[in-house]
Parts: structure tokens; C-alpha cells; sequence
């Protein structure tokens, strides 16, 4: 039988994809896969390997073993941290890529999912309802990798058929899994500390706008584009994908309609200057020609889900 491989998946969004990839293809059929043991939980949970992206023959390995035909790649230095390390980051970013573009390339699987980011954009792009194609100059480590990254993709896929297929996350928030070191973890923090000490002091500006998404949301678009026919994608880069925008400002309106008496300050930091070299929102109208994709969560929706679920977290504790 063929199986499914996650690289990645002990991060914020591979191990919510774990979860979801098992309940609609089985738990056997999903082989999680990571530099490091996660949650002991979620590595008990079902097949698990470490792997190392950046070993070939590891990964390689990996895919024999279990007879792999799609590899999820989540793997990467993200935005905040790669700008602490930029030799790493782009190591890591870039050849853990080559390494499953060319797995599939010798036929070894036959489909790919790599995600990019709202990071390929930059200062020069336009940044409301950001288009499909427009300027893309990155300003960061992380944005130059997944811009990059994107043109491999496309190359592999006209040059060498290669089947993958990649979404533009925006900053993405999920009451399960931490987030990793990205611009827009303020974003999990702040309902995190609403619910803990009532107040949060921001690491961004009050009106720093920047495109966002439930985690929901986006592990169900990651699914779709997956089992979508290969000729209804017709971008082999990557797809803009949107669901909502909003400031901290707005956030924290949002959480005061939940909890009252919660406050928030504002000291930014050098993500700052990541954010505003990003789009504030974004037009994905491609991605609903081509696929299908509709959202379904908005800030006022996304807030109560995040409270509701983290207060219960709260009483298992
Ligand atoms: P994360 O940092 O939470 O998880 C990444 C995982 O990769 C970690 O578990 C880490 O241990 C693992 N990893 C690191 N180096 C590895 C290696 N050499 N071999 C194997 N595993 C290794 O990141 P995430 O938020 O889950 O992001 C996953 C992907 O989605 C990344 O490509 C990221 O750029 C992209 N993305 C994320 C967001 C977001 O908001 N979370 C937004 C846009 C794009």
C-alpha cells in the first residue's frame, strides 16, 4: 500500500497535518517523521522516524521502508529565527527541498507538498489584496528561501514533470501546537496570556495589519490541494491563500468581547520590520478558480474556537 511521509511533523502545523492526514487515510498509512522526538503523546501516536531533512540517504531510507508516494515537506527555519541564522536557514530551506524534488524527479514519489509564505513578498509589492503575480522583491532570509523555493518548484514541475504543489501561508494560529519562531506568533501568545494573566504586551505595533489563518483552515487546504486533479492546478509555484487580516489592535477588541478586563501594550521588537516589508492582505482568487478554496473561520469565529479550547486545556491540566 502506498503511505504518506511528513517531514517536519513535530512543528506547529505538521503536527495538526499528522492528525488530520491519519483520520482520513488511517493512522498506519502516515509516517511521521522529524529531526527530534516531539510530545512522547504524538510520537506514540502512530508510525515515527527521525530523519534528518538535510540526509538524503535518510530520507531516502525512509521513503523504501514504507513504500512513500507523497511527502509533506515542513521543515524549515521560519522567519524570526532565520534571521538569527542565515547560512542555516537557507541550508536548511533549500536543499531539504532539492533533496524530495529530486527524490520525485528519479521516480521515487510521486507527489509533493511544500509549503511557501506571504514572506516572498517584500517592501516593493503591493500590500493590500497583494495579487497572484506582482512584484516579489523578499527583504528576509526566509522570504528569499521560499521565493527561490517557488521557482525550483516550478522548474522541476515543467522541466521534469515533477507533481508539486505548494500554498503562500500566512501567519497561521492554533491552540495545540506552539508556533516556531515566526513573525506572526504574537498572534497564538496573545490568547495564551489573555486566559493566563489577562494582559499581553506585543511585540508588534497596534496597527500592524497582516494576513492570518486558523490552523483549521489551513490543514484543510493543504488536504484539498493534495487530492485536487493534478490538471486543476495550474500554478506550480505557489498559491496566494487568505482568509482574514487584522492588527493586534483588532485581536484584542476581538478577545475583550470575550474576556473584558483584558489589556494589552505594545513593544516592538526586530520582528517589526519583518512585518512591514509583508502584505497586509491578500488576493487569492486563484486558488478558488482552481481548486475550490473557501475559508471558513474569521477573527470573531477564530477567537471564541481559540478561547473555548484553550480554557478546557486549562481544567485537563
Ligand atoms: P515549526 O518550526 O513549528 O516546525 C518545523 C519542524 O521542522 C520542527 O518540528 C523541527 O524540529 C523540524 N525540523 C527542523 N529541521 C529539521 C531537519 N533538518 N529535518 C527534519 N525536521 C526538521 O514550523 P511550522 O510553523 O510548522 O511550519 C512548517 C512549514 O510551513 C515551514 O516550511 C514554514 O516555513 C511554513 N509556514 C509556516 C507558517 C506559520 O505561520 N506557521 C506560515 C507560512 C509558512
Amino acid at each position: 500500500m502506498a503511505n504518506i511521509l511528513i517531514i517536519g511533523a513535530c512543528g506547529q502545523i505538521g503536527t495538526e497535518l499528522t492528525k488530520k492526514l491519519r483520520a482520513v487515510y488511517g493512522t498506519n498509512a502516515v509516517i511521521a517523521s522529524d529531526v527530534r522526538k516531539g510530545d512522547p503523546d504524538f510520537v506514540a501516536s502512530g508510525p515515527f522516524e527521525v530523519v534528518n531533512a538535510l540526509d538524503y540517504n535518510q530520507v531516502e531510507h525512509v521513503i523504501e521502508k514504507y513504500n512513500v508516494e507523497d511527502v509533506y515537506l515542513m521543515a524549515a527555519l521560519l522567519s524570526a529565527t532565520a534571521e538569527k541564522n542565515p547560512a542555516f536557514a537557507w541550508d536548511l530551506n533549500m536543499n531539504s527541498l532539492f533533496h524530495v524534488l529530486n527524490l520525485a524527479k528519479g521516480g521515487k514519489i510521486k507527489k509533493i507538498f511544500w509549503p511557501s509564505s506571504i514572506a516572498v513578498f517584500g517592501p516593493t509589492t503591493p500590500k493590500q489584496n497583494t495579487p497572484q503575480y506582482t512584484i516579489m522583491e523578499p527583504s528576509t532570509v526566509y522570504g528569499i528561501s521560499k521565493q527561490s523555493g517557488e521557482r525550483w518548484c516550478e522548474y522541476y514541475h515543467n522541466i521534469y514533470g515533477v507533481d508539486v504543489r505548494s500554498i503562500r501561508y500566512p501567519g497561521l494560529i492554533s491552540w495545540s501546537t506552539p508556533p516556531g519562531g515566526g513573525t506572526t506568533d504574537y498572534a497564538v501568545d496573545i490568547y495564551h496570556k489573555a486566559l493566563e494573566n489577562g494582559s499581553y504586551t506585543c511585540f508588534l505595533s497596534e496597527e500592524t495589519r497582516l494576513p492570518m489563518m486558523y490552523m483549521d483552515d489551513a490543514i484543510r487546504a493543504t488536504v484539498e490541494i493534495m487530492q485536487a486533479p493534478a490538471e486543476s492546478i495550474s500554478i506550480r509555484s505557489s498559491y496566494n491563500l487568505s482568509a482574514m487580516d487584522f492588527t493586534p489592535a483588532e485581536v484584542a477588541e476581538a478577545i475583550q468581547r470575550e474576556i473584558p478586563d483584558f489589556t494589552i501594550g505594545y513593544e516592538p521588537d526586530f520582528r517589526q520590520k519583518i512585518a512591514d516589508s509583508w502584505p497586509q492582505s491578500i488576493d487569492d482568487s486563484s486558488a478558488r478558480a482552481d481548486w475550490g478554496w473557501q475559508h471558513e473561520f474569521n477573527l470573531e469565529s477564530m477567537t471564541k474556537d481559540m478561547l473555548i479550547h484553550l480554557e478546557s486545556l486549562k481544567h485537563e491540566n
